[in-house]
């Protein structure tokens, strides 16, 4: 990841969220078994707190008196990640809160940032050590965090993706095969392929050369219109309204083994705007994703797949139905607008 800034104070006081339930359900055995001794090796004291249900990790970090704390570091898949920036963005002074370095050990089944985080291809518990190494290195850089607006008013902040069409559907199906890990996603993208639909709907973009600077560290959506007026001039509007999946992603890989930017850094100041439109085959689709574990499928020479590197983007589903996700989450499903506010949050990294 990008450059790196600061250091944690050390001893650092951190928080670790464990949600026990991710990934195979064994996170708090993979933390005692592979990490708590590395940490108590480096001397980094940290408190272990396990989450009792879905928002509890939100809750939590929302109240907390973060005085107290040098950095908030989750045990489980992405979407425990998601919870904390929410829960600091929900804050008064999330100003401040967001400044809070965090850390992943991934314990889940979709640990696409941890995955991000390294330079090598890593799975499982070579992953896991190799995020307990950088959590006692304790070396910090910026992250860009996207600030999405749903329809109804609803704004959340997003450190990896978002997908509607193929990638949402297999993302939210394949949750049913989370015990048997990060294969999970081959799976439901097997599942997907045998029922391939094709989703309706307008996608428009603000390429990164069309965009004014957006000065770092800023609240405001300055590029984004409301979401019930027309898209500015500056926009690129796309011509096709059928496609098989759009996917927003603004960290190197979708999941351990899905490397789709091979450039991208967390701190780029980029969404990678990654579309498919409908008439593509099924095996060319299979493809695509078969050569995203090397991170090729640019290379495949693909008609159908088009990606662009924007500041900014709308879609509005025309498809009465379906499901958009939000680092892998689901959201409520409608028009949905983005932008992207360079190095808002801190990560350790290295
Ligand atoms: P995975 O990669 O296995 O999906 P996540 O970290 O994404 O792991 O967590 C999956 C879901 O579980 C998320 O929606 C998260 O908010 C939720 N969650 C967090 N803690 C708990 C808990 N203690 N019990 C149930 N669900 C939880
Ligand atoms: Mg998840």
């Amino acid at each position: 990841g990008g450059p790196l800034l600061q250091k944690v104070r050390r001893p650092c006081r951190t928080m670790i969220l464990v949600n026990p339930h991710s990934g195979r359900g064994q996170a708090l055995q993979l933390f005692t078994g592979h990490i708590q001794g590395m940490l108590t090796e480096a001397s980094v004291p940290y408190t272990l707190v396990l989450t009792e249900h879905q928002n509890h990790a939100r809750e939590l970090v929302k109240k907390a008196d973060l005085s107290q704390w040098d950095a908030l570091v989750i045990m489980s898949g992405d979407g425990l990640l998601f919870e904390v920036i929410n829960g600091l963005m929900d804050r008064e002074d999330w100003q401040e809160a967001i400044q809070t370095p965090l850390g992943i050990l991934p314990g889940g089944s979709g640990n696409a940032l941890a995955a991000s985080r390294n330079d090598v291809m890593a799975w499982n518990e070579e992953l896991l050590l190799s995020c307990g190494f950088m959590l006692c290195k304790g070396l910090v850089g910026s992250m860009d965090l996207v600030s999405i607006h749903l329809a109804s008013r609803q704004r959340l902040f997003s450190f990896l993706s978002i997908a509607w069409g193929f990638v949402a559907d297999v993302d939210i199906e394949s949750e049913k095969y989370r015990h048997v890990g990060a294969i999970r996603f081959l799976m439901g993208t097997l599942v997907r392929l045998a029922t391939l639909r094709v989703y309706q709907g307008r996608l428009a973009y603000l390429p990164v050369k069309e965009a004014p600077k957006h000065p770092k560290g800023t609240p405001v959506d300055s590029l984004l219109p409301g979401l019930d007026q027309p898209v500015p001039e500056s926009w690129t509007v796309v011509k096709e309204e059928d496609f098989v999946l759009v996917l927003a992603i603004y960290q190197s890989h979708l999941a351990e083994d899905l490397w789709t930017v091979p450039g991208a850094m967390a701190d780029d100041g980029v969404i990678h705007l990654f579309y498919v439109t409908a008439g593509i085959s099924r095996p060319a689709l299979l493809r695509l994703f078969l050569a995203m574990e090397k991170g090729a499928h640019l290379a495949c020479g693909c008609p159908h797949l088009v990606y662009e590197k924007v500041r900014a983007l709308r879609l509005e589903p025309i498809t009465p139905q379906g499901m958009i996700t939000v680092d892998g989450e689901m959201v409520e499903y409608g028009p949905v607008q983005a932008q992207i506010h360079p190095g808002l949050a801190k990560l350790i990294c290295g």
